[in-house]
């Protein structure tokens, strides 16, 4: 007797994601409720299991779904708006000036569109880096479309100070107003993100991020270090972007960034720190030493022009054993899907070329490790959740010959999706998705989007 299971996707090239156990060709999966059941070879399985419903994948690559662990959400709507005003632009508004301009419904038309724009590239997940202020909105259009996402308090900051000396572009009195500067008020907010954590299958989870590079008193980064500890959540900041802010926090505090860090008693696995492009040698001492997981932004380093004046450690790090995982920060002006081939572009300029394989476990195992839920998501493995992705063949690059070369392809998204899995609901067939109208979403987005320029340059 067959056992039953809500589908199986049979015939896939699949990607495990699962490093002591890779690849399984012509494979199937089995999927009940929200979990992989069973995976294997397809006729094997087929003997095994009844599916209410199969999904042939016709020799596509099948993998778990992609994790960027750092973006800033609304970016990804603004494409090729400029981050600052002293950037050449014909725009008249620089993202400073937008961001702060959002209402429920611009947050909720906007997050909808860039769930469709993640999915359309193989990504089931991602790690919104704190800069939402909608966030019930954001949180309800990602459950509407049925995609994942992690949230944290927007601007989790108590110390502007440097700020208003040295970036002034980047705050306003709106912004303080909509994302108070005090301990107090961040520490209320991450709170109520993180009672979405109650409900165990929540789409959108709440996790703890400060904003970093020296914005956040010792009290408030130990007091939110505390709280993710204690609701069982990751501990997330900016550090290390570029050269100027790693020397401004050296001179605030007579140490480094990483090394203040290390002081209060807040650098250890429970932590990820964004970008770290710049780290002097006892910094990288620390990183190997206390474990926290970074999330590497290649494309930021090379277009800034970070490396080689201040080199890339990444490669040696990954090697020592360092969870590092991979995230696009914004996509104003990086390709959206390319921090995959920006890391081993990167790596090989230091001379330590990645292995071919290492951006997508950069992207599944090691993603999910970065934002808490290793158990959980990052690997087609018995037992997680059926995060499941299933690429299209429509031209010859999108069949490699070998399987180090399809994780290539695949890392940097360059091969179209067909269905998309989460929690074992399909929400994406036929690259199309399922739950909400596409072409409305993406309309209604335009529309919100042109209201958004609008209200910002009227202020
Ligand atoms: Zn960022």
């Amino acid at each position: 007797m067959k056992q039953q299971v809500d589908y199986v996707i049979t015939n896939g090239d699949i990607f495990t994601g699962d490093r002591d156990f890779p690849y399984i060709s012509d494979g199937a999966i089995a999927v009940a409720g929200n979990r992989i059941e069973a995976l294997g070879p397809t006729q094997s399985l087929l003997a095994q299991y009844a599916p209410k419903q199969t999904f042939d994948a016709r020799g596509a690559v099948v993998h778990p779904g992609m994790i960027d662990t750092h973006i800033h959400a609304t970016s990804i709507a603004l494409h090729s708006l400029p981050v600052t005003l002293d950037q050449v632009s014909p725009f008249k508004v620089s993202y400073t000036d937008v961001k702060v301009q959002t209402d429920d419904e611009i947050t909720e038309a906007l997050t909808s569109a860039i769930a469709v724009a993640f999915l359309r590239r193989g990504y089931t997940c991602f790690m919104e880096a704190g800069t939402v202020l909608e966030t019930d909105a954001f949180a309800s259009a990602l459950c509407r479309v049925g995609m994942r996402g992690m949230v944290s308090a927007p601007f989790g900051w108590d110390d502007i100070g440097h700020f208003a000396t040295h970036a002034a572009g980047m705050i306003s009195e709106r912004l303080l107003e909509r994302a108070p500067a005090t301990r107090r008020a961040v520490i209320q907010r991450l709170e109520k993100e993180l009672a979405r954590n109650a409900d165990k299958n929540t789409l959108v989870r709440g996790y703890v991020c400060l904003y970093g590079e020296g914005s956040a008193t010792d009290g408030l980064t130990q007091d939110a270090y505390e709280l993710a500890k204690r609701n069982g959540v990751g501990f997330n900041q900016h550090q290390g972007f570029i050269r100027t802010w790693y020397d401004i926090e050296a001179a605030k505090y007579g140490m480094s960034g990483v090394e203040r860090l290390q002081k209060l008693g807040v650098l250890d696995e429970r932590t990820t720190l964004t970008h770290l492009n710049v780290m002097s040698e006892s910094d990288v001492e620390m990183i190997r030493s206390q474990r926290p997981g970074i999330t590497w932004c290649p494309n930021n380093a090379l277009h800034r022009g970070v490396h080689p004046s201040d080199p890339c450690h990444f490669p040696k790090l990954i090697e020592d054993g360092v969870c590092v995982s991979l995230g696009m920060d914004t996509t104003m002006y990086h390709p959206f899907g390319a921090a995959g081939i920006a890391s081993l572009l990167l790596s090989a300029a230091v001379g330590q070329r990645l292995d071919d394989a290492e951006p997508f476990y950069m992207q599944t195992a090691n993603a999910a490790r970065n934002i808490g839920l290793a158990q959980e998501l990052g690997a087609l493995s018995v037992g997680k959740r059926a995060d499941i992705v299933v690429r299209a063949v429509e031209d010859i690059t999108h069949t490699p010959l070998e399987h180090r070369g399809g994780l290539l392809a695949l890392s940097s998204s360059q091969i179209p999706v067909d269905l998309v899995m989460i929690d074992g609901r399909v929400v994406m067939q036929d690259g199309r998705v399922t739950n909400v109208d596409q072409d409305e979403v993406l309309g209604k987005a335009l529309e919100r989007r042109r209201e958004l320029l609008k209200r910002a340059q009227a202020n």
